[in-house]
This record gives C-alpha cells, sequence and structure tokens, in this order.
C-alpha cells in the first residue's frame, strides 16, 4: 500500500505511558523499530506509582499454584537488581509465625488441604510455610539474594516491636524498587534509543485505514488535536484497556478484565530496623509492613473490587480501618487514623479468569493480538512490575510476528540511565558525591544516590556549594534538580516531581509544593512562548 510521502508513519504506536507501556517502548526502540507512546496525563500516573513497589516472585501465588509466575518473577528479581541498583536494592522479609494463621478459602492448596488434613480447619500449618519458602527459595536460582533463615524473636531487633505471643519468624528475600522511576527511566531509555514520549497527550481514537492505523490525539495542556499514522497498534491502557478496546478501537475483541482497587497507608516510621514484616491474616489474606523513605512505615496492602477505571481510587475509611486492625494484630503499639500520615492507591488492571474473589484473580499478564478492526492490535492485560521486562520481551515477539523486528532480545543485563555501578555499590557512590560536593548533607547526597544513580554528579554539574543550585524549594529540593526533571524527565507540575520522580511530599507542606507548582508553570510558559 502506498501513502503521501508527507505523513510520517511509525512502526508501533503505544497506548498508556505506565510501566508496560514504557517497558515495551524501551525494548521495541532498542531492537530498531520506530516508536510513539502517548501518555493521557504524567507518566506513572496510575498504577505505575501505587504498587507496594517489590521486585517479588509472591510468595503467596504458590498457594495458588502459580508456578510460571513464581517462577519467571523469581529470576527476574535479579535481572532487574543489576540493571537498576540506584532505584532498587535487596530486602529482608521476616513472616512471622503463629498457629492462627489461615488460608484464604477458596485455594487450591487450601482445598487440597481441607481434603487430607481436614482438622487444620484451614490453618497454614509451619511446616507448609516452609515448604512455600523452600520452594521460593529454590524455583528462582538466586545468586544475590540470601535465602531463608528461622529467626528467635525474643531478645531480636525483629521482635522488639511485635507482640510477645509471636516467638519465631521465618525470614526470605526479595527486593524494593521505586515504581514511578522505573516507568520514568524506561521511558528516557526509550526516548534516547529514538521513541518518541508525548505525556498529557490522550488518544481520543484510533481507526484502521488504507493499512495504517489513523490515531487522534489531543494534548491536555494547550488542546492541541493531532493525527498520528502507524502500522502496529499496542493497548497499554492498564485500568482503561476495555474501555480503549471498546470506546476508543471499536473492537469486538471480548476479552475482559477486573479491576481490583489496592490501597496503602503510611504512618511516620514504627521500627528502627531495615526489614519488613509478612503478616498473615486469620482472613487468609496478607499485608506487608515496609520501611519507607528513611523516617516512615508503609502499611498495605487490600483488595477490593474496582467499579470503573473512571473513578479516582482512593483508601476508603473502611480500607484504613481495615490495614490498621490487620497491622494491631502484631504490632505492640497499637496504631489508630491519627497515625496515618498519607495514603494512596492503586487498581489492578487483572485478567479476568473468572476467579471467585479480588485476591484470587490471577497476576499473571495475558497478550492478545487483535486484528477485528482491520489492523494489528495487541491488548495487555495484567501483569506485575516485576514483570515488565518479560512482558516487553513477550509483546515484542507478538509484535514481530505482525510487523518486521529485525533484532532479539536485548534488555538483559543493560543498564537503566544511572544505573551502571555495581549492585552493592550506593555507599561508595554516595561517598564519592559527598567528596566532590561536600555540602551536601547523607540525607540529600543518599537521595540524589538513589534517584538518579551515577548521574547525580551530572545533574549537578559544576556546582561549589548550595547557592550554585539555585533557588531552594525544601527538603533538599532546588531549581537544578526541578531543571534536569523538566528537561530530562518529563515532569511537569510539582505533584509530578513530589509524588512521581520522588517522595519529598512527604517532607514538604502544602505552600512549599503550591511555590513549586507556580515556579513550574512559570517555566512552561517561558519555554513555550519561547518556541513561538
Ligand atoms: C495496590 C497494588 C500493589 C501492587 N504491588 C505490586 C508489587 O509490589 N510488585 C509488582 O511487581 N507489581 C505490583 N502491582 C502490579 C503493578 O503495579 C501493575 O501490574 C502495573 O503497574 C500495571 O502497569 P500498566 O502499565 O499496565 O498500567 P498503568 O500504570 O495504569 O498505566 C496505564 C496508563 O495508560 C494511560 N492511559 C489510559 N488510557 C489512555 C488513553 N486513551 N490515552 C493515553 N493514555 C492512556 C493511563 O493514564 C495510565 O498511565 C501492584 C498493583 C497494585 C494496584
Amino acid at each position: 500500500m502506498s501513502h503521501p510521502q508527507d505523513i510520517e508513519i511509525t512502526d508501533l504506536f503505544i497506548i498508556g505511558g505506565g510501566i508496560n507501556g514504557c517497558g515495551i517502548a524501551r525494548d521495541a526502540a532498542g531492537r530498531g523499530l520506530s516508536v510513539a507512546l502517548a501518555e493521557m496525563n504524567d507518566l506513572a500516573s496510575a498504577t505505575s506509582s501505587a504498587s507496594t513497589k517489590l521486585f517479588h516472585g509472591g510468595l503467596r501465588y504458590l498457594e495458588y499454584f502459580e508456578f510460571r509466575l513464581v517462577r519467571e518473577a523469581l529470576i527476574e528479581r535479579e535481572v532487574l537488581l543489576k540493571a537498576m541498583p540506584h532505584i532498587s536494592w535487596p530486602m529482608r522479609f521476616v513472616l512471622p509465625y503463629h498457629r492462627d494463621m489461615r488460608f484464604e478459602s477458596d485455594t487450591p492448596t487450601s482445598k487440597l488441604l481441607g481434603l487430607f488434613m481436614p482438622w487444620m480447619k484451614g490453618r497454614r500449618p509451619a511446616w507448609l510455610i516452609r515448604l512455600g519458602l523452600f520452594l521460593y527459595d529454590h524455583l528462582g536460582g538466586r545468586k544475590i539474594l540470601p535465602g531463608t533463615a528461622t529467626l528467635e524473636l525474643a531478645g531480636a531487633p525483629e521482635g522488639a516491636p511485635l507482640q510477645e505471643r509471636f516467638a519465631k519468624a521465618y525470614e526470605y528475600s526479595d527486593c524494593w524498587v521505586e515504581d514511578s522511576r522505573l516507568v520514568v527511566l524506561n521511558a528516557r531509555d526509550a526516548a534516547a534509543r529514538g521513541a518518541r514520549i508525548m505525556t498529557r497527550t490522550k488518544v481520543l481514537s484510533a481507526q484502521f485505514e488504507d493499512g495504517l492505523w489513523r490515531i487522534k490525539t489531543r494534548n491536555s495542556e494547550n488542546g492541541e488535536q493531532a493525527t498520528h499514522h502507524a502500522r502496529m497498534l499496542v493497548n497499554a491502557g492498564g485500568p482503561w484497556v476495555g474501555d480503549i478496546i471498546h470506546s476508543t478501537v471499536h473492537s469486538s475483541s471480548r476479552e475482559g478484565i477486573r479491576l481490583v482497587r489496592g490501597s496503602h497507608i503510611v504512618t511516620r516510621r514504627l521500627y528502627d530496623h531495615d526489614k519488613c514484616y509478612f503478616f498473615q491474616g486469620t482472613d487468609g489474606r496478607i499485608i506487608f509492613a515496609i520501611p519507607y523513605e528513611n523516617d516512615f512505615t508503609l502499611i498495605g496492602t487490600t483488595d477490593a473490587d474496582h467499579p470503573d477505571a473512571a473513578q479516582k481510587p482512593e483508601c476508603t475509611p473502611q480500607e484504613q480501618d481495615y490495614l490498621l486492625n490487620f497491622a494491631n494484630q502484631y504490632f505492640k503499639r497499637q496504631l489508630t487514623r491519627d497515625d496515618i500520615v498519607w495514603t494512596y492507591s492503586g487498581v489492578r488492571p487483572l485478567y479476568n479468569d473468572g476467579a471467585s474473589s479480588a485476591t484470587a484473580a490471577t497476576r499473571d499478564y495475558t497478550l492478545k493480538v487483535d486484528t477485528s478492526s482491520g489492523g494489528p492490535l495487541l491488548n495487555i492485560f495484567g501483569g506485575k512490575i516485576t514483570t515488565y521486562r518479560r512482558l516487553a520481551e513477550s509483546a515484542l515477539e507478538k509484535i514481530g510476528a505482525q510487523i518486521p523486528v529485525a533484532k532479539g532480545p536485548w534488555t538483559a543485563g543493560v543498564p537503566l540511565p544511572g544505573g551502571d555501578f555495581p549492585v552493592d555499590g550506593v555507599a561508595a557512590l554516595t561517598s564519592e558525591l559527598r567528596a566532590r560536593y561536600p555540602f551536601l548533607t547523607d540525607f540529600w547526597a543518599r537521595r540524589l544516590v538513589r534517584a538518579y544513580g551515577t548521574e547525580a554528579a551530572v545533574m549537578l554539574g559544576d556546582a561549589q556549594s548550595a547557592a550554585d543550585l539555585g533557588r531552594d524549594f525544601g527538603a533538599t529540593l532546588t531549581e537544578k534538580e526541578i531543571a534536569w526533571l523538566m528537561a530530562r524527565e518529563f515532569a511537569r507540575t510539582a505533584e509530578d516531581v513530589v509524588w512521581r520522580r520522588n517522595k519529598l511530599g512527604l517532607r514538604l507542606g502544602e505552600e512549599q509544593i503550591a511555590v513549586l507548582d507556580g515556579w513550574m508553570a512559570q517555566c512552561r510558559y517561558s519555554a513555550s512562548s519561547a518556541a513561538e
């Protein structure tokens, strides 16, 4: 099919700038495809900034016999850790044992146990937890992360914040990841490899005509509408994936998704060590309590069916109470709503596998090529932050069956921007940064290394003093850093900065955030006036 000379045709147009859209954009751009990505808000503004932030195999998925997902995710933890040692790090998880811990009643394990050991009445026996942890240790071939250990809690720091009835615990490894930075770094790397990343750009419609997708978009900052042409379309709309299938593309695909909301609460730091807790409830669910941003503790999550992607997810008072009551079954200190300093909530876009409960719905991903609208459309359902890179590889395999893709998988072992240093190198990098910029406090230097890795020094440039970094917006946030975030990391507003590029929103007051927002609006105005 021939097309007018003056239209620009991209190989791949991706709807959605969450982890899946940005991961696919990076992989595809690195294989030489021309790529455009449209995100209607900020990068990671939906589910991908609202996760529990773990690169994990998902210990509890073993109870659902999700061995494929768990194995892939376990192997992937160390691949990812090596590619991004600034934004990801190993963590130990302490699982206190108590004989009242129960399974959710409809897991396959629970059903089997009910059949062979009915006297357990749904309780999780200690030997089964040990078996699960043995599998967790061995399914994924660890090299960096230490294996499972047993802990006597009496007199141990891990036992100090817990009620005395917990005498014994198991300890295992998983990893932390700064989820929204992961998305932004993938987008940056995709852009560096030639992808066009458009934020604040909503896809209004997509039609396949004369052998090409015609995609109409609208920019929410200036109202401009545009038409893009592409050979293949990827729907990585997360919670909106179903709306895009039916209302944007008008496809007749019958695949369904299940929206499951998960909420977290943040309190001031509840204990003095750096390990996480994995708490099991009497309702069969589990929650985590995780050291967060040095001075805080993150507690979550919940599982509640969510009615509609258009409804902004919020941590309801009931969810807050549920998480507080859950944690209060373990901690000596009894938490109340007054302890909550922040909450956030996200919607899991899960593939609808007909599971009875929100907790039981599969966390695995499903990729479906749909040609019912005439052209090739790839719909992405489900997935985990942990499996985003493998999901992108699977997506590229499907894409390769529709349009030519010259190169094979390449992303394993290739660092994200700033991640080109050893997994245990954060302390050395922080010391180097402080030696070169003696005006940085320890907190400040560490924050910059955790955010930018080896690029922290590039961002600071030839600054000799804090004054050289320009205006101080509070909590170590300076004009120099904001300029970097606006120029290189697609940040447009204060919210993008203080809740997604970092978490300084926990330390800045409303007024300080408003001042920053005004300053960034002025920068945007000056930049657009200069461009006219
Ligand atoms: C509470 C909770 C805890 C979790 N914890 C973990 C965890 O610890 N570890 C883990 O591995 N995974 C975890 N997950 C899962 C993980 O967060 C998600 O699977 C992942 O973030 C989904 O990414 P996504 O790119 O598919 O969706 P999203 O991040 O939601 O991205 C979709 C994007 O598409 C955009 N969009 C939609 N429609 C349009 C349109 N018409 N035009 C332009 N843009 C559009 C949206 O604005 C959005 O930004 C958790 C999820 C939740 C909810």
